[in-house]
């Protein structure tokens, strides 16, 4: 099996679809490569695209403040990736090939990080992770016994950004969830 760093490395390289055309850098990943806490986000951004790494800007703002006050850690403490690593143009939604193409990137990176607990982030990720048609707001409110850990599906930080207190007040309750399950029994 591959290293996360030789995977990166292989991603970086990549043109498999037609983001590649538009990157400035790959998004790969970041974080603790041995992180009990794995998170999944869409896809980058105008910032993230520019810096190379995920959730920068005010929805990376929320998100650490949901890590440190949900889960109690630091967001250097957990994993964080997207379900594609290049930046669709104009921020619009991956299509369907595209998240094929990518889609292997992910899967061997839940592999090898082998945290006990992912947490998606919005519709993409956990529609893509979970294999399941609906949307993440019936997907959410369960942990789902998930290839020998969980997985725990919440809204994407920029949902919360749009639509204030509600969707907030979901995502801490979820986030909630995934620390009950990174608790030992
Ligand atoms: Fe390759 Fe994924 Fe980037 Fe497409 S989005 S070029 S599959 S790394």
């Amino acid at each position: 099996m591959v290293s996360l760093e030789e995977l990166a490395a292989e991603a970086r390289r990549c043109d498999a679809c037609r983001l590649a055309r538009g990157r400035t850098n790959v998004v790969f990943g970041s974080g603790d490569p041995a992180a009990p806490v794995m998170l999944v986000g869409e896809g980058p951004g105008r910032d993230e695209d520019l810096r190379g790494e995920p959730f920068v800007g005010r929805s990376g703002a929320l998100l650490d403040r949901l890590i440190a006050e949900e889960l109690g850690r630091d967001r250097s403490a957990c994993y964080v990736a997207n379900v594609v690593k290049c930046r669709p143009p104009g921020n619009r939604d991956p299509l369907p090939d595209e998240v094929e193409a990518c889609r292997h990137f992910l899967e061997r990176q839940v592999e090898l990080v082998d945290a006990r607990v992912v947490v998606t982030l919005g519709n993409f990720a956990s529609r893509t992770l979970l294999g399941r048609s609906e949307g993440v707001t019936r997907l959410r409110g369960r942990a789902y016994p998930w290839r020998g850990r969980w997985l725990v599906p919440t809204f994407h930080p920029a949902a919360a950004l749009r639509s204030g207190g509600e969707v907030t007040a979901g995502m801490r309750a979820d986030f909630v969830r995934a620390r009950r399950c990174l608790e030992p029994g």
